[in-house]
């Protein structure tokens, strides 16, 4: 079967970028009885941008209860917490070994933060940590340790994927077939979503619509989106429209087909900001429901949490970095 891995980042609220570019898609993937689909909560990766103990356990108790309520099977999926895994950055480590540093130099998140430095006149690295350095080969160990075949991303990670490949050859080339090169799998349909602020939505930026907030807030999210000044009656693009974007995702062809006319026609924004809401709100208010309840048991989700790592560390990675201990020359612990 193909194993499909995504991850999502325990540094905040889980928002409805989330939800439509990863949360949804995956979900209807592992249906497929051809997949065997591995869930993780990135919270080792959140530790690179969040200094909060307490918004890291926060996240990770929505973000779980999220998938659940979305439709997550723990007992047909793989299910987990990375740092539940200690061989991740054990394989971590023995990645690193083989990662080109040139390769890391290039990784989007690193040079972005350099070119910001320059442009203010700073240090190449100053603020920057190894951990933000080394993030790609922590992203490479999460796919490698489950021989993941893809993993499913939007268009900023692809380079991240394409790395993991690097290491994963040059280890397999120094040491024998071990790893399975992953490949990136780009969503087409899913746009990246925009942000309250027109950005991409991302939880580093704090310019989220939470997928489960009440729906009052939601409306009050959703109306403050930023629109232009164009007045009723004039006509207005739907394709530079934000408002347009996050509607499309959540609405079907024909709806959004409608959505356009309405544009065209000069539709007034506060009737397509209500719309918009009504539309989203139809399609999680019983997974809010859900949320709702199983937010609530904490220790109940902690216990899946537990069960899930118990599990994947039997069958898969356990055995596996055993195996790969053994290749580099390192004491077999078992
Ligand atoms: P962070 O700011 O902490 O990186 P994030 O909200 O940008 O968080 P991640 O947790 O890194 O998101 O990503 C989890 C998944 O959600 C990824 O598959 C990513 O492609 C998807 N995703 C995140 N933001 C969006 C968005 N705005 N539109 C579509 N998909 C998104």
């Amino acid at each position: 079967r193909t194993r499909v891995l995504t991850g999502i980042t325990t540094s905040g609220t889980p928002h409805l970028g989330n939800y439509a570019g990863a949360i949804r898609p995956a979900i209807v993937a592992s249906r497929d009885a051809g997949t065997e689909s591995f869930y993780f909560l990135a919270d080792l990766h959140a530790l690179i941008k969040v200094t909060d103990p307490a918004r890291v356990q926060r996240s990770t108790l929505e973000i779980a209860a999220t998938w659940l309520a979305c439709g997550l099977e723990p007992e047909k999926v793989w299910f987990y917490r990375q740092s539940d895994i200690p061989e991740i950055p054990e394989l971590t480590w023995l990645l690193t070994c083989v990662a080109g540093k040139g390769i890391l130099n290039r990784a989007h998140a690193y040079k972005a933060a350099v070119d910001r430095n320059r442009a203010e006149s700073e240090d190449d690295d100053a603020g920057v940590t190894a951990g933000l350095f080394m993030y790609p080969v922590l992203m490479a160990a999460d796919i490698l340790a489950f021989n993941a075949n893809k993993v499913p991303v939007g268009r900023d990670q692809v380079q991240h994927i394409e790395m993991a490949r690097d290491f994963g050859q040059r280890f397999n080339h120094l040491y024998g077939e071990h790893f399975t090169l992953p490949e990136a799998v780009i969503e087409a349909q899913v746009a990246t979503l925009p942000g309250l602020d027109g950005r991409k939505m991302s939880k580093s930026y704090d310019n989220t619509i939470p997928l489960f907030a009440p729906p009052a807030t939601l409306r009050k999210l959703i109306m403050s989106i930023v629109t232009d000044s164009t007045e009723p009656g004039v006509p207005k693009d739907p394709d530079s429209s934000n408002l347009f974007a996050l509607y499309q995702a959540f609405a079907s062809e024909d709806e959004t087909a409608a959505m356009r006319r309405a544009f065209a026609d000069g539709i007034a924004w506060g009737d397509a900001k209500q719309s918009l809401f009504e539309r989203i709100d139809a399609e999680v208010a019983p997974m809010r429901e859900r949320y709702e309840a199983l937010i609530a048991k904490p220790a109940e989700i902690e216990a899946i949490l537990r069960d899930g790592a118990r599990r994947v560390r039997e069958t898969h990675v356990t055995p596996f970095v055993t195996r790969l201990r053994e290749a580099v020359g390192l004491r077999d612990l078992s």
